[in-house]
């Protein structure tokens, strides 16, 4: 409160003021103690900023899916230790790395 002192003129005043609508209030609020302007338009709304959370998790998901690391053979798709891979095997033949396999894994 800016003062203690109230009268009755100030409690008709009052009485008077809440019998008013919004906008006459807010009027009356202007003229009694004007403040800054505000822009009365909502303001435009802000970007996400980086990921979204759920990118961030699709990411992570991916992160942490393994991968196979090891290289796996151009003739049968199959890792080094195939058992076709090294004789006596019926379809033996010898592991060739594929050039896909190359370049996923580092
Ligand atoms: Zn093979």
């Amino acid at each position: 409160m800016r003062s203690t002192i109230l009268t009755k003129e100030l409690m008709d005043l009052v009485a008077q003021y809440e019998s008013w609508s919004y906008e006459q209030r807010m009027v009356f609020l202007d003229l009694v103690d004007p403040q800054a302007e505000e822009p009365v338009k909502a303001r435009p709304k802000r970007k996400a900023k980086g990921k979204s959370a759920r990118a961030a998790s699709l990411a992570d998901a991916i992160k942490s899916s393994p991968k196979p690391r090891e290289p796996i053979c151009a003739t049968c798709g199959n890792v080094e230790d195939y058992v076709d891979h090294s004789e006596p095997s019926p379809s033996y033949h010898p592991f060739e790395k594929s050039p896909t396999a190359q370049s996923a894994g580092a």
